[in-house]
């Protein structure tokens, strides 16, 4: 089937008489005519639900439909965009180990990474998201478990060299995980260029609308884990009876142990009501994502022909720094937001964010209502100026999500809020 096709129908196949929507179980736990049914369930014979913590029945539909639109052998939802990268790192990295980051990923998983994991004995190595080859080869250790990069990044919209990425990590005999909140699967697969694992903030496009916090990690089932990096997949676990997951659950050992191992003892688990509002979301992905892109085109265009506009960073310009890369990995579009300075700094700024009328001041990005964020003031305030610098902000920066309302009023918004400037 074509994504778009994917969007509707993937996941949930109801049987004779069965509701046609996907249902919301909203339920904690499920019931067994047996303590022996329940029992397989418990040691991973069967497969089956048994508590929500674990698997619930929408939201397995919705993982489903999400590992198909990636191309990947299983998917998990977690409760957040950020539970969903700690279930990646912890999943495979025990203390004393180390990850690669690029240095421009989302704010919350830099300080995840920068001083959370850190405490728990898991160091990170942050590089320039446009790092060369070699510098990132010379970033390895000995005890280096995983590299991880944002497709394209929040908020600073870099966009990353998914193959070299891919060949890099693979080199060294780890995982590539990519962030693909931005650009979703409509606009760019990771998987297709060499990326092993995938995360999504469902907050954010999947779900469109602003609705349900989310996350979901996504398997590609294609990296081989049996190279003595990784005994936690690859050696017996004691507590399933001293069970091997690469040698039970083959492709989908990585995806299995997330559920059966993390999202057991963290529990990290989304709603079924959430799931279930996701899964709205993604049955018009594909109507919303290319609106987006075509009037986030536009508001671009109209802010680099505006004089009171120091500089615009949107990927799919002609004039971005990543318009080659752009070309190769989303010719069809990147995203919405779009970020720009304005000319007479941080205090210009400040001033025309209390211009807007139709973008709200929000923290969200990505759905369906314009939106706009001044990062300095708001969520990147606990950072120093060089931390900030790092992550490729300015202190005039704008965040402007662009929704997919007509682009002659958001234009509108914006030329109003300038002349008053
Ligand atoms: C929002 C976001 C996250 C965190 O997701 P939450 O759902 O807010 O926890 C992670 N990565 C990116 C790129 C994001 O935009």
């Amino acid at each position: 089937m074509k994504i778009e096709t994917k969007c509707i129908q993937s996941g949930y196949t109801p049987k004779n008489g069965e509701a046609r929507v996907v249902p919301i179980a909203q339920s904690t736990t499920f019931k067994y005519e047996t303590s022996e049914d329940m029992g397989k369930l418990f040691d991973l014979e069967a497969a089956g639900f048994f508590y929500t913590r674990l698997a619930n029945p929408t939201l397995d539909a919705v993982e489903k439909k999400i590992a198909d639109l990636e191309g990947g052998v299983g998917a998990m939802l977690t409760s957040s965009g950020q539970a969903a990268s700690l279930t990646v790192v912890t999943n495979i990295c025990k203390c004393g180990d180390h990850i690669i980051c690029s240095s421009a990923v989302y704010g919350g998983t830099f300080n995840l990474f920068a001083k959370t994991m850190k405490d728990l004995g898991i160091d990170c190595t942050f590089v320039a998201s446009d790092v060369s080859e070699e510098e990132l080869n010379n970033s390895f250790r000995e005890n280096t478990k995983l590299v991880f990069t944002e497709s394209v990044t929040n908020p600073s919209l870099d966009v990353a060299d998914i193959e070299m990425f891919a060949r890099c990590a693979h080199a060294h005999g780890v995982p590539l995980c990519v962030d693909n909140t931005f650009p979703t699967p409509i606009n760019l697969r990771p998987f297709e260029w060499g990326a092993d694992l995938i995360i999504h903030s469902t907050s954010k496009y999947m779900d469109g609308h602003a609705v349900a916090l989310g996350g979901v990690v996504v398997d590609s089932g294609n990296f081989d884990w049996n190279n003595g990096k990784f005994p936690m997949l690859t050696e017996p676990d004691e507590s399933y009876h001293g069970l091997v997951y690469t040698e039970s659950f083959g492709k989908a050992a990585f995806i299995t142990k997330a559920r059966t191992h993390i999202m057991r003892d963290m529990g990290p688990q989304q709603s079924p009501m959430n799931a279930f509002l996701l899964n709205l979301g993604l049955e018009t992905l594909f109507l919303r994502m290319p609106r987006h892109c075509e009037n986030a085109m536009a508001v671009a265009e109209y802010l680099e022909n505006n004089d009171k506009v120091e500089w615009v960073n949107y990927p799919s310009l002609k004039s971005s720094k990543y318009y080659d890369l752009v070309q190769k990995y989303m010719p069809n579009g990147t995203c919405g937001v779009v970020s720009f300075g304005v000319k007479g700094g941080r205090k210009a700024a400040e001033e025309l964010m209390k211009n807007f009328k139709l973008a709200a001041i929000v923290t969200h990005v990505a759905d369906a209502r314009t939106c706009c964020l001044h990062p300095a003031s708001a969520t990147h305030r606990q950072m120093t100026d060089e931390q900030l610098k790092a992550c490729g902000i300015e202190p005039n920066m704008i965040r402007f999500s662009v929704g997919i309302e007509n682009k002659e009023d958001i234009i509108a918004d914006l030329r109003q809020a300038f002349e008053k400037i």
